[in-house]
């Protein structure tokens, strides 16, 4: 009897336990099934890229239409249909500087194509593909504004930088006098120049370019400071889909549809 108790105990347990990791394997939000962004992609036909919608030339939501347009936006599709044809669909969600990461790592996304540079310090968060864009950190300021490079950045001057951004660390270390204000994402900091609110913008020329080209009173000054390689991130321990990433980046640029795609958005 003792025995029969102490059996049926024990199934139960295991029986719970069983349910408990059946729960967690279908659950696209829970950390478990992180390790295999890729299977589930392919299981649900669907694929979803955390992109931006306030970057001019890389990701910007077109209010007309309601799309979401840009180099990065062309080059995840690419990407998705050379990895796995027609089957399965690209869906866009937004994600700026500061929220990437998390949305990333909770599953909402399966992988970042958002400016987002390569740094040993993301790279103890996220996994990176090879370098797909190579930027470089500028300052964006009012035709002929005092400023006209790095060195002018003293105490008495204002520079606008996003949340999460190198760019906003990056400044910190390199004009360590002047204030930085920092804003939830590109089109706020951009408004808030227009409106005075400090006398320089600071990000990668490649998102200054078009701003300027968005308003041709402001121009970059002073060349870039920094050195900012773009990857795709996606979650830890992702290898394969990093893999997949990369062949298909690779042969992207192999067919010439990288260029095609890069002469569509970036002039500069
Ligand atoms: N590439 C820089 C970064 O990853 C600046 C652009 C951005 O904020 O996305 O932080």
């Amino acid at each position: 009897m003792f025995k029969t108790k102490k059996f049926v105990k024990m199934a139960l347990v295991s029986a719970m336990a069983a349910i408990f990791l059946a729960g967690c394997g279908g659950d696209k939000t829970s950390t478990d099934s992180s390790k295999d962004v890729l299977a589930q992609i392919k299981e649900d036909k669907k694929v979803v890229f955390g992109v931006k919608h306030d970057t001019r030339l890389f990701g910007l939501k077109n209010p007309s239409t309601g799309e979401v347009e840009g180099f990065d936006i062309d080059l995840s599709k690419a990407l998705a249909e050379e990895i796995f044809g027609k089957d399965v669909k690209s869906e866009f969600v937004e994600v700026t500087s500061k929220t990437r990461v998390g949305l990333l790592n909770n599953g909402k996304v399966d992988a970042v194509v958002a400016t987002m540079t390569i740094t040993e310090e993301r790279k103890k968060e996220v996994d990176f593909t090879d370098v797909y864009f190579d930027a470089g950190q500028s300052l964006l300021v009012k035709k002929g504004s005092k400023i006209q490079s790095i060195d002018d950045l003293k105490k008495d001057t204002k520079v606008l930088a996003v949340k999460g951004s190198t760019s906003s660390i990056n400044i910190r270390e390199k004009a360590p006098e002047t204030t930085v204000l920092e804003f939830e994402n590109y089109a706020e900091a951009f408004t808030a120049l227009k409106a005075g609110k400090g006398d320089a913008l600071t990000t990668d020329d490649s998102i200054l370019y078009g701003m300027a080209e968005e308003d041709p009173s402001f121009e970059l000054v002073g060349g870039t400071f920094t050195e900012e390689p773009y990857g795709i991130a996606v979650k830890k321990g992702n290898t394969e889909l990093v893999d997949e990433l990369n062949k298909a980046l690779k042969s992207l640029k192999d067919s010439g549809k990288y260029d095609e795609i890069k002469d569509k958005w970036i002039k500069n």
